[in-house]
């Protein structure tokens, strides 16, 4: 298949071939999952953090790895502790910039090529308690500059501290 077959496929149909959509994307400046510039909060050498396109409330994040891990069994451990400090100083932007009541955190990884990740996903006072906040149902996202901007403001200050 050529590069501009590859092109028109699915992330699906690219993992299958044994090609990651993820790198795919990066290569090709966003032309599978689309224009990033309204979800992508942080990124640098190891990590890369975005607001979920389809999330299950508003605020859910995500912390990934640049390079392939299978999870965070395979992740060096520098890598492990960045995302876990990463993962802290969301959980307060987060609930700071949103104004939900907590923040879970959840990670799977389960593909033949993954770029290990974790989840970040709020809680707002009118929602129960508990592990069904793990799958609540998915949204569209909304973007709102004004708190994107917010967010990124205060992870860039956290970063160069
Ligand atoms: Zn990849």
């Amino acid at each position: 298949m050529t590069e501009k077959e590859l092109l028109k496929c699915s992330p699906a149909e690219l993992t299958d071939m044994g090609i990651c959509p993820t790198c795919f994307d990066r290569k090709h400046n966003g032309a599978i999952f689309g224009d990033n510039t309204n979800i992508l909060i942080y990124k640098d050498n190891d990590i890369e953090c975005f607001f979920a396109n389809n999330p299950r409330a508003q605020g859910h994040m995500c912390i990934s790895t640049i390079e392939h891990y299978h999870d965070m069994s395979e992740a060096p451990d520098y890598i492990n502790e960045k995302i876990i400090r990463y993962a802290k100083a969301f959980m307060n932007i987060i609930r700071d910039v949103y104004g939900c009541v907590r923040v879970y955190m959840c990670t799977m990884c389960d593909g033949p090529a993954n770029h290990y990740h974790i989840q970040l996903i709020p809680r707002y006072d009118f929602e129960k308690r508990g592990s069904g906040n793990f799958v609540k149902p998915r949204q569209e996202y909304i973007y709102d500059k004004e708190k994107l901007d917010r967010v990124k403001e205060l992870i860039n200050e956290y970063a160069n501290k």
